[in-house]
């Protein structure tokens, strides 16, 4: 494995939820697995008073061991490779403290061109404080900086254009690498190379053959609590605007000259311009009730949560392309917390074959589930075995943990803070990008918000959607096939 040596890496927001959980373990699994070199330098930084043995005792409970191996030498030689410095966000000192801390260990090393990473794991309000004194203090011309930003990019279109006028004279977007880890999910980032190193599914991806497709993103849990924190931000905001919608995009976009990120990039705008704009009556909103038994809390039972609120906590919407490949596609994207199951999938249902010889054959379809359980399926039609000349539909079927028993599926972080120390954007949003998904969906956000709101739609928590769902799949081109006339013989693991 190639690795650089001696980058150093700063975490900002050290002492938050994000780094313990998500920034830490992830760096603890490239090292682990051998694609983060032993002389990095990794710093966290924050206003908390910790020491480096608080810093290293906070994170070290949520690192995964290779297959659940006692390995703890790892845990400890990784854990030795942290240090802490506290200090503010907007203003020098901490920042000169962090520089002479980074500057000492680069001399001792003999760097001359330093690699530095700073990863921003900070509420957005601190952003451009955060980013401002690393530009004064800590900017190196002979060698690079590489800045990872968390999502939220801003409420709105203004917001986030606003955020991003600060943040561009300080850093190129060559310097930014924005996350939305779906970016880094392996389904995810297997979009393209499944579309376009398929011929045949290639030259099925288009409105001849096409007859419906669906992004869907399912919880099985409510805010449980942080009513407070999503009752401004809505399940829209939460999954739809960004996660899915990157997947909607990898999924229409044309193909790209090369895996060059600017060519990748350059695609998904391109697709992204060709989005209709959002009809307000082709969605369907919701928001969840108690469960049928009365033992789950309604979203209006959480007392951080204004009692006349119309926060969408389910949200099925219609999207149209108008570009000679998508043009006439009903597209659905629904999103949803508090249902009967959880996953993430898309659900593409091509068009019925010729009748004639048939009279009921089902469509195909192809089911790509990005979690859990990361599986490609194909529903197909042939004979059923025996005398007989029936139809019976079943799967060519592709389920990671069957095929490929013996592989790291890095995690999303894992993935994606790889890339950035390798300057591979093309798993990280474009401002562009950014900017067309906002002017997307920020007149959908403006009415749903607005004065005249609609009120969402009640469902139990616990129920698979409010009700009206199944009309209006139907009414964008799906097709239902009764219960039973598929079976999965396998019992999917949970
Ligand atoms: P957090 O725990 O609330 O904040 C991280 C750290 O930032 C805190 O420990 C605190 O450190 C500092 N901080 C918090 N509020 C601040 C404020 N108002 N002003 C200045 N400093 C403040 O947040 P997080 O959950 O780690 O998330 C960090 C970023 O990642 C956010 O932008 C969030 O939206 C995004 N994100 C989080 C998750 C997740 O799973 N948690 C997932 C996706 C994206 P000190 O007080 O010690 O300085
Ligand atoms: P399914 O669970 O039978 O659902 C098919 C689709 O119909 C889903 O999008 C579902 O929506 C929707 N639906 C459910 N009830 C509906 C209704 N009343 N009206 C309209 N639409 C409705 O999925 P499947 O793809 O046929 O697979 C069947 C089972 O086999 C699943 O449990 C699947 O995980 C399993 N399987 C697993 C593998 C694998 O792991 N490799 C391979 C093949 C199949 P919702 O999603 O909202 O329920």
């Amino acid at each position: 494995v190639h690795f650089e040596k001696h980058v150093v890496i700063t975490v900002f927001g050290a002492s938050g939820d994000l780094s313990k959980k998500k920034t830490f373990p992830a760096l603890f699994g490239l090292f682990r697995e051998g694609y983060l070199s032993p002389t990095t330098k990794i710093i966290g930084y924050a206003r908390s008073k910790l020491s480096d043995e608080d810093l290293r005792e906070k994170v070290r409970p949520f690192f995964k061991k290779p297959n659940g191996a006692e390995d703890d030498s790892k845990v400890e030689d990784f854990l030795s490779m942290i240090s802490y410095i506290s200090g503010p966000y907007d203003s020098e000192e901490g920042f000169l403290k962090l520089k002479e801390v980074i500057e000492k260990f680069e001399s001792e090393k003999k760097v001359e061109a330093p690699q530095r990473l700073f990863y921003l794991a900070l509420p957005p309000s601190t952003f451009i404080d955060v980013c401002s004194q690393l530009k004064k203090i800590l900017y190196t011309e002979s060698g690079h900086q590489r800045i990872i930003v968390e999502k939220p990019f801003g409420h709105d279109l203004d917001s986030a254009t606003e955020l991003q006028e600060k943040l561009a004279p300080l850093f190129s977007e060559e310097e930014l690498y924005r996350i939305d880890h779906y970016l880094g999910k392996e389904m995810v980032k297997n979009l393209l190379l499944m579309r376009f190193g398929n011929t045949f599914l290639n030259a099925a991806w288009n409105k001849e053959n096409i007859q419906s497709i669906q992004v869907i993103f399912k919880e099985p849990f409510g805010t449980e609590g942080r009513g407070g924190y999503f009752d401004s931000i809505g399940i829209i905001r939460d999954v739809m605007q960004n996660h899915l919608l990157q997947v909607l995009t990898l999924l229409t976009m044309e193909r790209p000259v090369s895996f060059d990120p600017e060519s990748v990039r350059d695609e998904k705008v391109k697709v992204l311009k060709a989005f209709a704009p959002i009809d307000f009556d082709d969605i369907l909103i919701g928001q969840y009730g108690k469960s049928a038994d009365g033992n789950k809390p309604g979203y209006l039972d959480d007392d951080t949560v204004k009692q006349d609120s119309k926060c969408v906590t389910f949200a099925a919407i219609g999207f149209k392309i108008a570009n000679e490949r998508w043009d006439g596609v009903p597209i659905v994207m629904r999103a949803g917390k508090a249902l009967n199951e959880g996953k993430v999938e898309i659900r593409i249902q091509f068009k019925r074959v010729a009748s004639g010889m048939f009279t009921d054959i089902p469509n195909n379809e192809l089911v790509i589930r990005i979690q859990p359980n990361e599986a490609i399926y194909l529903k197909m039609n042939a004979k059923t075995p025996g005398l007989a000349n029936e139809n019976q539909t079943t799967e060519l079927d592709l389920t990671y943990s069957e095929r490929y028993k013996n592989y790291w599926i890095p995690e999303a972080y894992e993935s994606l803070i790889r890339d950035a120390l390798y300057g591979d954007h093309s798993n990280f949003v474009r401002d562009d990008e950014l900017d067309v998904s906002w002017k997307l969906f920020t007149p959908l956000l403006n009415y749903l918000e607005g004065p005249d709101a609609p009120q969402p739609k009640s469902y139990e928590y616990g129920s698979r959607s409010p009700a009206g769902l199944s009309e209006f799949l139907a009414k964008h081109g799906y097709t239902f096939s009764e219960p039973g006339s598929y079976q999965w013989p396998v019992a999917t693991p949970k």
